[in-house]
């Protein structure tokens, strides 16, 4: 029998209490990490603290149209529980099995940011166990709603989330999509902001497969569906993007539509689909890219790194991108900007002023020397008031680092919840060890 959460939570609390010594501590879950792995990390020989039980819904509230769940709790089950009350979670991530903690705690964007930002943007409260075995409620306006904020984007660093309270909204069972043709990225630019403005659409995003060909998604949820497609074996959803002008799809298909990869499909022959395709998916792939990672020299992990582009910021980006990198295709994801998020320096936010970004997503680049161009990005973002997800490749030095993200809110929460930094820094988490490094290296110039 399941135990409660409270028996859950005070089995860990215990654990941390009675703990010795100042040892990494990493999470152990039931679901693969949807981080992209690094062969040379650091992280996978931290001490586990098991939380993998801790995949429970505990409560659907149809009235009030909320939800509270335990973190291991994944998009796939979530969508599923939800939609027997006709309901939605506000943001989904596009991998069946990322789950709602790690979408906290790492990103989460999909087609419906547009509107109402990241699934973070819809929580409403969070409990949060710190090093030492404390439990906190972390909500928006009580005494914790600085790590409350804090604890999103932060990978883990500043507590364990265990149990999350958050929206939902309305459902439908179908999905129309209907696919607009753009030839320049000038008149795809006035189609996104026609929308943003007028929010008329319950999904948006888009795929550019060339510099010359540039999809707008535009997804309704609607009662009834002439026929419905899925995505999840021998099709291809991006590439349908351009050979079709509408589909439909049961609500569950649109949301994991891309459950094969976004723009890096596996498997990647239509045969290899057809006989593996039902048991093979992005998340399979990861779950194998881990297990073997130690043989994988990581110059052969493809370049896979989201980029958030203020909009008004889209044509320079694209500029440069085609000059100096040229892959394509890649997801493009409008995301609204609903807080000024106290995890980004008052600094870099100052120069901001769009409301609007686009997630501009590189999946798969497979290419000779990607730390080279994983630098060039990130030096362009930072020239362009721009930022990047974390879950991949990541060669900031600490001062440029932290010239982007908030040291100085982060120093506060850090101190209160793991003053002896056994969850590893953000910046040593995310930029040192997931390289293998203890410390910072001097700058090289590695070349094409
Ligand atoms: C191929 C690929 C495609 C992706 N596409 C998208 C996308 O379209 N949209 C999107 O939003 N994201 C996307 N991601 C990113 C992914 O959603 C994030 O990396 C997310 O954080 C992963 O969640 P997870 O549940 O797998 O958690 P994990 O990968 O296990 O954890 C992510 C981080 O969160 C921490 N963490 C996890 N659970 C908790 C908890 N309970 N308390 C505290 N910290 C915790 C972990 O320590 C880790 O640092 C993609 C990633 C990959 C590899």
């Amino acid at each position: 029998m399941q135990a409660t959460h409270e028996v859950k939570l005070d089995r860990i609390v215990k654990q941390l209490k009675q703990r010795e010594g100042t040892a990494y501590l990493k999470l152990k879950k039931k679901t693969v990490s949807h981080m992209v792995p690094k062969p040379e990390s650091k992280t996978y020989t931290d001490e586990k603290l098991d939380i993998s039980d801790f995949d429970e819904i505990l409560s659907i509230d149809q009235r009030n149209r909320i939800c509270v769940a335990e973190p291991g709790v994944t998009f796939e089950k979530l969508v599923e529980a939800t939609l027997k009350h006709d309901l939605i979670p506000a943001v989904v991530s596009e991998l069946k099995t990322i789950t709602i903690g790690g979408a906290v705690a790492g990103c989460s964007i999909e087609s419906m940011s547009y509107k109402v930002g990241g699934f973070h943007d819809n929580c409403l409260e969070y409990e949060v166990v710190t090093a030492k075995g404390e439990v906190l409620n972390c909500t928006p306006d009580n005494e914790n709603s600085l790590l409350f904020q804090m604890i999103h984007g932060t990978f883990g660093t500043l507590g364990i989330i265990t149990k999350l309270t958050f929206k939902l909204l309305p459902a439908k069972p179908f999905v129309r999509v209907v696919y607009e043709r753009f030839e320049n990225l000038d008149d795809y630019k006035k189609a996104i902001w026609e929308h943003f403005e007028n929010k008329d659409l319950d999904f948006m995003d888009g795929i550019i497969h060339s510099p010359d060909l540039f999809i707008l998604s535009k997804g309704y949820l609607v009662d009834e569906a002439p026929y419905t497609h899925n995505y999840d074996w021998t099709r291809i959803y991006y590439t349908s993007t351009a050979e079709r002008s509408e589909d439909y799809l049961t609500t569950p298909d649109y949301f994991f539509r891309y459950n094969k990869g976004v723009t890096n499909v596996h498997p990647k022959t239509r045969l290899l689909r057809f006989l593996f395709g039902r048991i093979m998916n992005a998340n399979t792939t990861l779950r194998m890219a881990t297990i073997l990672r130690r043989f994988i020299p990581s110059k052969l992990i493809p370049v896979t790194v989201d980029t958030f582009i203020p909009f008004s910021k889209i044509e320079e980006f694209m500029d440069w991108y085609i000059k100096e990198i040229d892959h394509f295709p890649l997801w493009c994801v409008p995301y609204r900007i609903v807080h000024k998020y106290e995890w980004i320096s008052e600094d870099f936010f100052d120069n901001v002023t769009d409301e609007l970004f686009l997630d501009i997503a590189i999946y798969g680049m497979r290419i000779k020397n990607s730390e080279f161009y994983y630098k060039i990005i990130e030096d362009k973002l930072t020239e362009i008031n721009a930022i990047k997800t974390l879950i991949s490749t990541n060669l900031y030095s600490k001062n440029e680092f932290w010239n982007v993200w908030n040291k100085e809110n982060y120093e506060i929460v850090k101190k209160r919840t793991d003053p002896d930094n056994i969850f590893r820094d953000l910046y040593d988490k995310t930029c040192l060890a997931a390289r293998g490094l203890d410390e910072e290296q001097p700058k090289t110039n590695s070349g094409r």
